[in-house]
């Protein structure tokens, strides 16, 4: 179908909640994308950090087949073992304790704060200044940004923001918190890294208080900073993490990990959900997090983010460039507009990246991403602006 015609149909019958470009993908393989008319665009996006494996990634495209022609869903009431095994993979990959799994990054932190509220009844949750939680009403009030929160008002009671320096995390915890809530670089608010020694005073603090740390690692984790969680390289170790996107290698799923301390918090009957777990899903992940795990592909994911931001800070209207490994933010010069960039990149050069804000630019390609195609995507943007 022509561009035009799905237009017509969004303007008809979609509720308009996105602001969509003015392409139409029709296939993905690798680091690219094909438009309807056959035009290849490099992926510097990968679905925000959803595609960390690449599109169409043979691997999980065939766990992803066998799956579905075996069986595609059983409740929750029975067995798999794509959910037993995905579970057990996920807790000995990270924090060691227990796993819920779910369909998305909101629901994700849904569980979390379940989670919370079970591990101290009635206490509050910590959240951060320029974070991003999801939509849905927890995950909302956990994220204290005006737009998004005030249209939707009443949010959930109990979240306190606290600034993100250590005297402030410090003095915000007490022994009303059930948990904080953080992620450890922020992916929305414009790929933003939290400091080691913030971390380190909300460990403290959190231990002191009997609160549990929660490390949000739905854009984080999966190899994108260059560990499998990234939390593994600032020294602070969560109580439990949430964990999406690239989890399911294309596919939605989510998780909630915890530690052993956490492990049973949450008791039979506190949270369920239908399609949850469903052994599709499960199958993808099973294979993504298999990719992702692979120490050859971390080292490459660290490599490729240092020569990506080495070429970036060298582009004349790049003030300074933000992030770890294959998450990466660049803060443009001032009269310099992200969102007319993005745009351009998309239209006329052929490079899939976005805008965090009015000045800042987001990439994220796949962690499969090659020096030369990191080289390519640096001269397309560097034509943007002569
Ligand atoms: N948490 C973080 C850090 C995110 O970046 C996002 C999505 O961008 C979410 C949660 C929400 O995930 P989802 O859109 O799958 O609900």
């Amino acid at each position: 179908m022509a561009l035009a015609e799905l237009q017509a149909l969004e303007r008809e019958w979609v509720i308009p909640t996105y602001v969509r470009n003015q392409v139409e993908f029709v296939r993905g393989q690798g680091v690219s994308l094909w438009d309807d008319s056959g035009v290849e665009y490099l992926d510097f996006l990968a679905g925000i950090s959803v595609l960390n494996v690449g599109h169409c990634h043979p691997r999980v495209v065939a766990a992803i087949q066998e799956q579905t022609a075996k069986l595609t869903h059983v409740s929750n009431l029975y067995y798999t073992e794509q959910a037993m095994r995905l579970s057990q993979e996920l807790a000995q990959s990270s924090l060691g304790g227990k796993v819920f799994l779910c369909n998305s990054g909101a629901e994700a932190n849904e569980a979390a704060i379940k989670l919370a509220r079970r591990h101290r009844p009635g206490g509050d949750i910590v959240v951060l200044p320029d974070a991003f939680h999801g939509r849905t009403y927890g995950a909302l009030s956990a994220t204290p940004q005006e737009a998004k929160q005030a249209p939707f008002a009443p949010l959930v009671p109990g979240f306190v923001v606290s600034e993100k320096d250590p005297a402030a995390i410090d003095a915000a915890i007490g022994s009303r918190t059930a948990a904080v809530l953080l992620e450890p670089i922020q992916g929305e608010g414009g790929v933003l890294p939290l400091s080691a020694e913030f971390l380190q005073a909300a460990r403290a603090a959190c231990d002191r208080e009997g609160a549990a740390l929660i490390f949000d690692e739905v854009q984080t984790g999966m190899g994108r900073t260059g560990t499998l969680w990234a939390y593994e390289q600032t020294g602070v170790v969560p109580d439990a993490l949430t964990s999406a996107k690239a989890l399911g290698g294309g596919l939605p799923i989510g998780a909630l990990v915890t530690g052993e301390k956490l492990a049973d918090t949450l008791r039979p009957g506190d949270h369920g959900s239908t399609f949850a777990g469903g052994p599709v899903t499960c199958a993808a992940a099973l294979a993504a997090l298999e990719i992702c795990s692979e120490p050859d592909l971390l080292a490459h994911v660290s490599a490729m983010g240092e020569r990506f931001i080495a070429a970036l800070e060298e582009l004349p209207f790049v003030v300074s460039v933000r992030g770890r490994g294959l998450l990466i933010g660049a803060e443009l010069a001032s009269g310099v507009s992200a969102i007319e960039l993005a745009r351009r990149a998309l239209l006329e050069e052929r490079l899939v990246i976005n805008a965090t804000g009015p000045s800042s630019l987001r990439m994220e390609p796949p962690l499969i991403v090659t020096e030369a195609q990191i080289d390519e995507a640096v001269r397309r943007l560097g034509r943007l602006v002569p």
